[in-house]
């Protein structure tokens, strides 16, 4: 039966494919693709595991018989009966070997999934005695994977493998070249990098906001995306057909034929239309006005360098370079693995410039809790960012001096994120020229490196002298400016019909840091998801903006608003929208 579920549009486009459902319990279990010639050796895999969880339970019912009923319940031996049987069920060893060989899945993905299909029959159940099974299920299945655990796992590929080649239609096909969409409760930023390098045509969560950092990645993927839905991991099941409607938040399950032709048709005239806007990359953004728009890109790994320079970007205006510290499981990148990364950025960008931001960590950020421990009253307001760099020195030192390091060999911005008072100011200077000691004691060479704040608390943007004082350039990061004006958590899905990139205030910051900074002649981006947003291009164009900074995907369209604009014109309508009680209604009525 057909329905659809509401969620919030993070990331644009159509995806169609089939539902790959990954409980949040279970991220940890490695997901990946395996070669075809791979499935007997992984099917084996999971038969040793199993094997392995067989042989415990044989050794636990001898040593069970030799104890008296007092020590061992005839109940326990019952149990491990039930366990045996299990371990044997045909539902699970068939469902575990059709996820290998005809999904490809890994053996430990194969095995999870098997059991959420498991789980729901035993769900639906009218005998509670069956019903309670499941934990039993639970139970067993958690320990092959334990059993598992001992062999190595593989990386992901890069590629899905396919053994048929071209895509056929999707109805009729039902292998391994299906499209897959990946549904979860969460998932963490460090999960969504993972799969990153995977296949899914789309991603939809329960959780999250617009802004939320597994929404930006997902953009940073350009796939159709949608967060906030709910429920949806529960009342999809997995293989159903999905559709995600990235433009408008809403999934569609078990699309009829009709509709699934009207979304097919709406997917290609997306393709379409992206072909029209590549026309537009050698073309400079350059207003209507002449005047000259500078368009950077936001990246997350060293890789994205590629995406970037492919879109047309002059430069990276923000690399977060937290990326390089998650799901590393407590081992946090040493200065020499830190600094091969942003050398193969700063290289990657072939002479431009590159903004590497150090490290943002915290509230939807996590780290390892060994490493960095926000799970306090309230992460998003707790030691993250620049606050934890502080606190914890030796980290920050590394950091600065890969990223000094770096700087001798191409172009490079150091950011900071989220600075508020002037003696947070002085002690990142203090560091920066202690990193800089560092270095010359060692005799290492390192480059020049231009220093900028990022302006994301209300207090920053209303101590704008002082920022400019001590600062080469700026760069408002709305996302947490937003957050922090509005005080509403940008990754509570409850909570994102409050958070407003035009409400008043927010834009009033915006505009003034702005203006400020055109006065004083520095440098001043927005590299918040603001910059990307094509309905906020020209508001922002009005405002002064001259620097945008947003993921590659975003660029195109972005420059096709400039080439459209006139700043003069628009300098004159932006301040009616900024000051007008319903900025949002005033942008809607467009600018004349
Ligand atoms: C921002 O806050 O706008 C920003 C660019 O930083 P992040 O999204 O990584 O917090
Ligand atoms: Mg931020």
């Amino acid at each position: 039966m057909t329905f659809s579920v509401h969620g919030l549009a993070v990331s644009r486009g159509i995806a169609i494919g089939r539902a790959v459902l990954v409980a949040s319990s279970r991220v940890d279990v490695a997901h990946y693709f395996i070669q075809p010639d791979e499935v007997d050796a992984e099917i084996a895999r999971v038969r040793a595991g199993r094997d392995a969880v067989v042989e415990e339970i044989y050794r636990l019912q001898t040593s069970i018989s030799r104890m008296g009923p007092k020590e061992a319940p005839t109940e326990l031996a019952a149990l491990l009966d039930v366990h045996l049987m299990l371990l044997q069920d045909e539902e699970l060893v068939g469902g575990v070997k059709h996820w290998i060989t005809d999904r490809l899945y890994n053996a430990e993905w194969a095995l999870t999934t098997q059991l959420e299909i498991i789980a729901r029959h035993f769900d639906e159940m009218e005998d509670a005695y069956l019903r309670e099974r499941k934990a039993d299920m639970e139970q067993i299945c958690e320990r092959v994977l334990r059993a598992m655990k001992g062999g190595q796992s593989p990386v992901l590929p890069a590629q899905r493998p396919s053994r048929k080649g071209a895509q056929q239609d999707l109805l009729l096909d039902d292998t391994v070249d299906v499209p897959l969409v990946l549904i979860a409760h969460d998932l963490s930023p460090a999960d969504m990098l993972q799969f990153k390098q995977s296949v899914f045509a789309g991603f939809i969560t329960d959780v999250g906001g617009k802004t939320s950092h597994t929404a930006i990645v997902a953009r940073s993927m350009d796939i159709p995306a949608v967060v906030g839905a709910r429920t949806c991991s529960q009342l999809v099941r997995q293989d159903d057909w999905v559709i995600i409607d990235g433009d408008a938040g809403v999934v569609i399950v078990d699309p009829s034929p009709i509709i699934l032709a009207e979304y097919g048709f709406k997917q290609r005239q997306g393709e379409l239309e992206r072909g029209r806007l590549q026309r537009l990359l050698p073309t400079p953004a350059v207003t209507m006005d002449d005047e000259k728009i500078q368009l950077l890109a936001n990246i997350e790994m060293p890789e994205d360098a590629q995406a970037a320079l492919k879109a047309g970007a002059l430069g990276v205006g923000l690399f977060r370079s937290e990326f390089l510290f998650m799901g590393r499981h407590g081992q946090l990148p040493d200065e020499e693995e830190q600094y091969r990364a942003y050398k193969k950025a700063v290289e990657g960008m072939e002479g431009l410039p590159v903004t590497i931001r150090t490290v943002d960590v915290g509230a939807d950020k996590p780290l390892d809790a060994s490493v960095h421990d926000d799970a306090h009253l309230n992460p998003a307001l707790g030691l993250r960012a620049i606050r934890w760099s502080l606190a914890e020195p030796a980290m920050f030192l590394t950091q600065l001096r890969a990223i000094l390091r770096a700087a001798a060999h191409g172009k490079v911005r150091l950011l900071i994120p989220m600075l508020a008072h002037a003696s947070e100011i002085r002690q990142t200077l203090a560091h920066i020229e202690r990193a800089r000691a560092q270095l010359d004691r060692r005799g290492d060479v390192y480059g020049p490196v231009q220093l900028g704040a990022m302006i994301e608390i209300p207090a920053a943007a209303l101590s704008l002298p002082l920022f400019l004082k001590y600062f080469d350039f700026l760069s408002i990061g709305t996302n947490d400016l937003i957050q922090y004006t509005l005080a509403i958590d940008r990754a509570d899905e409850s909570v994102a019909h409050l958070y407003d990139p035009l409400h008043p205030a927010v834009l009033r910051l915006v505009a003034d840091t702005i203006a400020e900074c055109r006065a004083q002649g520095k440098d001043v981006s927005v590299c918040g998801e603001m910059a990307g947003d094509v309905t906020l291009t020209r508001l922002l164009l009005g405002l002064g903006l001259r620097s945008f900074s947003m993921h590659p995907a975003q660029i195109l369209a972005v420059k096709q608003e400039i080439l459209r604009s006139d700043t003069t014109k628009l300098a004159v309508w932006a301040q009616r929208v900024r000051t007008a009680e319903d900025p949002a209604l005033e942008l809607a009525g467009g600018y004349v």
